[in-house]
């Protein structure tokens, strides 16, 4: 048993509302786990309404049935009005269906009062629902119910009211709806191609080093609030996971079910909060650094969380270097410099790498706000060092050793071969955003060179 259960809204929702009345409820209707579960669609659908199936063209099975073409019949054989919008990767200019304005417009313009949505896929699919239906309610008033069908234990998107598109080549988080119900049957998830579960493991991992990087945000005046609720609703489960990692490569239906509900909960872990931050820091933004990286290189990009779990194992081991600094050197060594000069470096640095001007500019305009932070909290970081002995200590808590995240990873066979640019991503990554991570403080203590780079990198390829 673990302390929340997404199965069970109404009991998680008060849990949630005793232990921090600021945090927002999740106002999702129900999720089901279990199983075979995809059975239960017709229940929560509604005769009197049009059924919208979404999905992309790739097959989904669970034993032999093909579920896109199950679910059809199902619904046909109880006389629901079902229509398809299927995305086919073919048509998609690189060989592939992003969730996109041009995605989500097209499925925004066949909606109706009268529809009900019902996404049967991953990532891609379930935001496209989402922010189509988010976006048709915005334009009309009328919210359109939505069933997102989940097939894969890739990403948090399920659970979450963000959604995650893509414009002009960058990948970038929106405010966005819950899902009315979602539907995660393991049949399904349990088949799903093996790299497509070690990405959704390989993303939670990202929790043992972002969460200090929020504390450090926090304590640094970047953001304005602090709470372990979040890490609450994962911490059991992936504990769990760490230690039974083998269990996936084994199929084992047990790992799979906490996997999936530890994948719901981190979804609503950023939900309650309003910010990505529990499951996001100095590791998402080097993966973002290196999406953004390839997309001008026009390489694929590689899976979210695969690149998420190998950027969270530099960060972990930078994390330690951190945590072995001293007082007085994190006091000698503070600097709060002139923005000036950051933002020759800046410009510099991105246009080599093929960067456009205004996508440098953009991140200007994030990265002023940052440093003005910085430079306004000059007093409180100096306080905050003082007190160094005791909250390295805290931070020591929230994080996990490199080690053992590695183990994790070599469990499950994550392949993690070092992406090209990753130094680059290791030292740049702080420039493209305006949330405070452990990068900066590497930068702001000149600590964030090759050299640190270097030390990191041998111990991650090391044996
Ligand atoms: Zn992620």
């Amino acid at each position: 048993m673990y302390t929340f259960d997404p199965t069970n809204l109404t009991d998680l929702n008060v849990q949630l509302g005793e232990l921090d009345g600021t945090l927002q409820l999740v106002a999702i209707r129900n999720i089901y786990v279990a199983s075979g579960i995809r059975k239960t669609l017709p229940s929560v659908l509604d005769k009197k309404r049009k059924i919208m199936l979404v999905m992309d063209d790739t097959p989904i099975y669970a034993g032999k049935s093909e579920i896109k073409q199950e679910i059809k019949t199902m619904l046909n054989d109880k006389n629901f009005d079902v229509t398809s919008l299927v995305y086919h990767h073919d048509n998609a200019p690189d060989g592939m269906v992003h969730a996109d304005w041009k995605t989500v417009e097209r499925l925004q313009g066949k909606l109706d009062e009268k529809t009900i949505v019902v996404s049967i896929g991953s990532g891609t699919i379930t935001d496209i629902a989402k922010h189509a239906t988010y976006r048709y309610a915005q334009e009309s008033n009328v919210k359109i119910p939505l069933i997102v069908v989940q097939t894969a234990n890739t990403v948090t998107a399920y659970t979450s009211n963000i959604a995650v598109l893509l414009k002009d080549g960058v990948k970038r988080t929106y405010p966005s709806r819950y899902p009315d119900y979602v539907i995660s049957d393991i049949d399904i998830i349990k088949q799903a191609p093996f790299e497509l579960t070690q990405a959704g493991f390989g993303d939670l991992m990202a929790r043992y080093v972002s969460y200090a990087d929020w504390y450090l945000g926090y304590k640094c005046k970047n953001l304005s609030k602090y709470t372990e609720v979040p890490k609450m609703l994962l911490d059991d489960m992936l504990e769990y996971l760490v230690h039974n990692a083998s269990g996936l490569k084994k199929g084992n239906v047990e790992t799979y079910t906490v996997l999936t509900k530890a994948l719901l909960n981190a979804g609503i872990s950023m939900s309650i909060v309003g910010m990505s931050t529990p499951i996001s820091g100095f590791e998402h933004v080097m993966s973002h650094t290196l999406d953004m990286v390839r997309a001008i290189q026009h390489k694929k990009p590689l899976l979210h969380g695969t690149q998420v779990a190998i950027a969270t194992v530099f960060a972990a081991y930078a994390y330690e270097e951190l945590l072995s600094y001293k007082e007085p050197f994190l006091r000698s060594s503070i600097t709060f410099p002139d923005r000036k000069k950051i933002e020759k470096t800046m410009r510099d640095d991105f246009k080599q790498q093929g960067f456009s001007s205004n996508a440098i500019k953009e991140m200007l305009n994030d990265y002023r706000i940052k440093h003005e932070r910085w430079v306004d909290a000059e007093r409180t970081i100096h306080e905050f060092i003082k007190l160094w002995d005791v909250e390295k200590k805290k931070l020591q808590s929230l994080v996990k050793k490199g080690d053992e995240i590695k183990q994790a990873l070599d469990d499950i066979g994550l392949d993690y071969t070092i992406p090209d640019d990753m130094e680059f991503a290791f030292t740049h990554a702080h420039f493209i955003r305006k949330r405070f991570t452990s990068a900066d403080l590497f930068f702001f203590l000149n600590k964030l060179n090759s050299g640190l780079y270097k030390r990191v990198l041998e111990r991650v390829v090391g044996e």
